[in-house]
């Protein structure tokens, strides 16, 4: 393992949390902080967030603007049938799907707010707004912290594919499930282990890195700005692609 710049050998926890630091200003001096067009309505970035599920960012960008101009206000959108909400959003893919989700969430959030609206989301605090979205259909932890953090300004760290993975290859946590996913309990500990105000840019800046270099097939090691403070778990010898050498480093 490659020690971290500025590394003291006290111990792992107190190191720990100068590296995330490193590595969050690292990324942000590379990505700043760009957020990856997510939305400052709640209810609009939980319906972003479900139109981009298996989706490229190019297509789904284009689907919820399709989606918004057939229904323009969130009322149109509640009172419409799944099979009309499915028509717009079908360049998306899995269109039933998602419009059968979307038309459940409507009802679940029009049936406790008498309205689709999320505002009163804005009066709760994290845990009880967390706990509110956790409890709407298909809604997990990563989706309700990502309206949480996006949205609302909530200082908390959703568990994405891509900040999963790479959180795993540096070192700041570890699998604890067979099939590899992210279990409610991991993604716990992995915010728990990012200090508040660096969440938001951890965040956005995880998945930046993750889409142009530390992807899941092929992580471009030679090209990383957080390589000093990577321990490449889990990678094996891949040759990269600027250099055509093997990443030697194991975790
Ligand atoms: S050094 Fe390699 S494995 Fe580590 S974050 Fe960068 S690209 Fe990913």
């Amino acid at each position: 393992m490659q020690l971290a710049p500025g590394h003291n050998c006290d111990s792992a926890r107190s190191r720990y949390p100068a590296t995330v630091r490193e590595v969050a200003a690292a990324l942000a001096a590379r990505y700043a902080d760009f957020d990856h067009y997510n939305l400052k309505d709640p209810l609009d970035e939980l319906l972003f967030i479900i139109c981009s599920t298996k989706t490229a960012e190019s297509s789904y960008r284009a689907t919820f603007g399709q989606l918004k101009e057939a229904f323009p206000t969130p009322r149109a959108l509640a009172e419409a049938p799944a099979e009309y909400i499915a028509k717009p959003i079908i360049a998306g893919g899995l269109s039933g799907k998602k419009s059968r989700s979307i038309r459940a969430l409507l009802d679940a959030i029009t049936a406790r707010f008498g309205a689709p609206t999320l505002e009163p989301l804005r009066d709760m605090n994290d845990r009880d707004a967390e706990a509110f979205l956790t409890g709407l259909p298909e809604v997990g932890k990563k989706i309700a912290r990502c309206v949480l953090l996006y949205a609302l300004g909530r200082q908390v760290f959703p568990v994405d594919t891509h900040c999963w993975r790479i959180a795993r290859r540096l070192g700041w946590v570890r699998r604890t499930q067979k099939d590899g996913h992210c279990a409610p309990r991991d993604a716990d500990r992995l915010q728990a282990r990012i200090p508040p105000e660096l969440r938001f840019s951890l965040h956005v800046n995880l998945i930046s890195l993750g889409r142009e270099i530390c992807t899941a097939r092929t992580p471009h090691c030679a090209a990383c700005p957080i390589d000093p403070w990577c321990r490449r778990i889990g990678t094996h010898a891949i040759p990269t692609k600027s250099t055509g050498s093997s990443a030697a480093r194991f975790g």
